[in-house]
């Protein structure tokens, strides 16, 4: 059974999989959908491998295909793998010194592209932007249903990045309860009674040395703080709670620059992993001012250190300014035709 533990020392949660857990001749997870003799793996997420995953949630199909059958583009079924569920209510128990919470929540897998091999960072702005829409359309069904308060989009692209499947595809879950994540947003608001990431984009803008790019709807920014070498967010300029309300505006920029930036850090990089992190504001909780959603990207080039997980204090080899510098002088050539 699932279960979401709370970590007493860090006054965190974990969650535990269920029976499903990894053997240990498992790991390192295999790589590259090949086996260490050769042979390729099966692949689930592949058109024609429909009958491997649950029934599909929403599907993007061209043409009149049937769900479950080849002819979509994009498809969103549940995590066959899943930690949560969303069944029952929100339940917590006590063990001695320790509690824990039934393990209530959603887990979504969005399965890019029917295609092998074509990864977001090769897909069209219009392929993009149809993938950030399917994110908006499960947001707003999700948001729908008030166990859930918090609603998680991420990608995983590589090893490093933690992805366990090569094929293209990103993640929807919905949490129980608002993860620890970000609560200086609500402590500035608190505060300076102003958003803290408009107060960012404006202190971004003066200062100008880790701005890479400003488009209509987007700024482009490596993060004053940043935790890993080239993290980048891009930050709507319009304040805006929820990744649900992001408009087709934004959506058709959003991409465009996504379409740039990846395809810069695949060449400058060299073919990284990834990781694309929506931060985005509680749903079904009471209203909190201050939330303004962004996409923060995540180059992984080092694993976690002793000292992360010792202390939580990332150590970061490149300055934000140096990277910033780097990506201002590139992106140009990446931004011809796509905005
Ligand atoms: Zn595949
Ligand atoms: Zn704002």
């Amino acid at each position: 059974m699932a279960e979401i533990r709370r970590d007493l020392l860090k006054n965190n949660w974990v969650a535990l999989a269920p029976e499903s857990a990894l053997n240990p001749r498992d790991f390192p997870i295999k790589r590259r959908g090949i086996d260490p003799v050769g042979n390729k793996l099966f692949c689930p997420f592949c058109e024609g491998n429909e009958a491997s995953t649950p029934p599909e949630i929403l599907a993007v199909r061209e043409d009149d295909s049937a769900p479950g059958l080849p002819g979509w583009s994009i498809r969103v079924v549940p995590n066959k793998f899943a930690v949560f569920r969303l069944e029952g209510e929100l339940e917590m128990h006590h063990t001695g010194i320790y509690q824990n919470l039934n393990g209530l929540g959603s887990q979504e897998v969005v399965i890019e592209d029917p295609r092998h091999g074509n990864d977001i960072h090769d897909f069209s702005s219009a392929k993009l932007a149809a993938v950030f829409r399917v994110w908006q359309q499960r947001y707003k069904e999700l948001s729908g249903d008030e166990r859930i308060k918090y609603i998680q989009i991420y990608k995983n692209r590589g090893i490093f990045a933690g992805a366990s499947q090569e094929h293209s595809h990103s993640q929807i879950m919905g949490l129980p309860f608002m993860p620890r994540c970000n609560s200086g947003i609500v402590d500035y608001f608190r505060k300076n009674s102003q958003c803290l990431l408009c107060a960012i984009m404006a202190e971004e803008r003066q200062t100008g040395t880790r701005v890479v790019y400003e488009s209509d709807q987007f700024l482009l920014v490596c993060p004053y703080a940043s935790r890993f070498s080239y993290e980048t967010w891009m930050i709507p300029k319009r304040h805006t709670d929820h990744y649900g309300d992001i408009n087709e505006e934004e959506i058709a920029d959003l991409a465009a620059m996504c379409r740039s930036y990846l395809g810069m850090i695949i060449d400058v990089l060299q073919d990284p992993a990834y990781n694309l992190v929506i931060n985005t504001a509680p749903v079904n909780s009471a209203y909190q001012p201050g939330y303004h959603w962004f996409l923060e990207i995540v180059p992984r080039l080092l694993v976690t250190t002793g000292v992360d997980i010792a202390t939580g204090i990332y150590t970061n080899p490149v300055a934000p300014e140096l990277a910033a510098d780097l990506f201002r002088q590139q992106i140009p050539k990446y931004l011809q035709g796509c905005i």
